[in-house]
């Protein structure tokens, strides 16, 4: 039997044990309601969900729609647009280059030569060219890459050797300095150097490739200055070459870009001096794309130059006398 003294503790210790477990009961099953309460909304929260979800759903079918729509459209003027080619272009307006032809649309899309140049005997593909060359980058010579020209004096005596010089200058929007950093420490200079030099002496000639440049030259100067370089556009003794808004950088951007700012500089040409330019001028990008070519020839443009090809590709073609080419597109039938 035990003594009251020992019944104490033992029944204090069976009572802290029975609130120990019915708290901890208790926490359980207070667990489990919030758990379940967490579970299930309200009915009003749920609708609102949905109903978002809805709006979601009926904004992307209306995206899809109009989508649709869009490219419906653009597939019909493409095809509207391919009939008025397969009838034969249309002409264009002056170019104001002393030789100033009807510029033509052209034959887009689609290569009238390809058909002839389909067994490749005609034509050069690069990428088979890339394969014989090694690019091994030797130094040297009058052009670099070790390619040494030597000729004898009397070599053009019966027929004399052609030499085409092109007055020029090429002008960054934003390089190294920005755009009108450049037009006022030097751009301006230049174009007001090109209008007295021009009007001097009527042989001498002057390209310009750049709108932007031209554009904000054009709007910095008096009525007299204006019809001067008409009447030099006229003449043929200036040239706007290309077009663009810039020289656009072909390795990189995306076709439209590049169609664009030819937009750009022609509507520009189009409206304050009524030409059209009829050559291509590329003499500073860093490598050509041949869509450039494509969308050029779309634009009305006869021919161009391009400057930045890789030293062992111009000496091959140099070498093989196929520095002057028509350039196809390899996708093109
Ligand atoms: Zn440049």
């Amino acid at each position: 039997m035990m003594k009251r003294s020992q019944l104490l503790p033992v029944l204090v210790g069976g009572v802290f044990c029975v609130a120990v477990v019915s708290l901890y009961r208790m926490l359980e099953l207070m667990q489990r309601a919030e758990l379940k309460q967490s579970k299930v909304k309200p009915a009003g929260q749920v609708d609102e969900d949905l109903s978002r979800l809805q709006l979601k759903i009926d904004k992307l079918e209306r995206l899809l729609n109009d989508n649709n729509r869009l490219v419906a459209t653009l597939r019909d003027s493409l095809l509207l647009r391919k009939a008025s080619w397969d009838k034969g272009g249309q002409g264009g307006g002056v170019n104001g280059s002393s030789n100033s032809v009807l510029s033509r649309a052209g034959t887009l899309p689609g290569c009238r030569l390809a058909e002839k140049m389909k067994d490749g005997k005609n034509g050069v593909q690069l990428l088979d060219v890339y394969d014989l060359l090694p690019f091994d980058n030797p130094d040297g010579g009058a052009w670099k890459q070790g390619f040494d020209i030597s000729y004898l004096d009397n070599m053009w005596d019966d027929q004399p050797l052609e030499v085409f010089v092109v007055p020029h200058s090429h002008n960054d929007p934003g390089w190294l300095k920005t755009f009108d950093s450049y037009y006022e420490d030097q751009t301006k200079h230049i174009l007001n150097n090109m209008l007295i030099k021009l009007s001097e002496d009527s042989r001498r000639k002057m390209i310009w490739a750049e709108i932007s440049y031209f554009s904000k030259w054009w709007s910095g100067i008096d009525e007299q200055k204006r019809d001067a370089v008409r009447r030099l556009l006229g003449a043929g003794q200036l040239e706007l070459v290309t077009g663009g808004w810039v020289m656009a950088d072909e390795a990189n951007s995306h076709y439209f870009a590049l169609l664009d700012q030819l937009m750009e500089g022609h509507q520009w040409m189009q409206r304050h001096l009524g030409v059209r330019p009829s050559s291509g001028w590329a003499i500073d990008p860093f490598g050509h794309s041949p869509s450039m070519t494509y969308l050029l020839k779309g634009a009305g443009l006869q021919d161009m130059v391009i400057q930045r090809v890789h030293y062992a590709v111009k000496k091959h073609f140099a070498q093989q006398q196929t520095l002057e080419f028509l350039w196809r597109q390899s996708w093109d039938s």
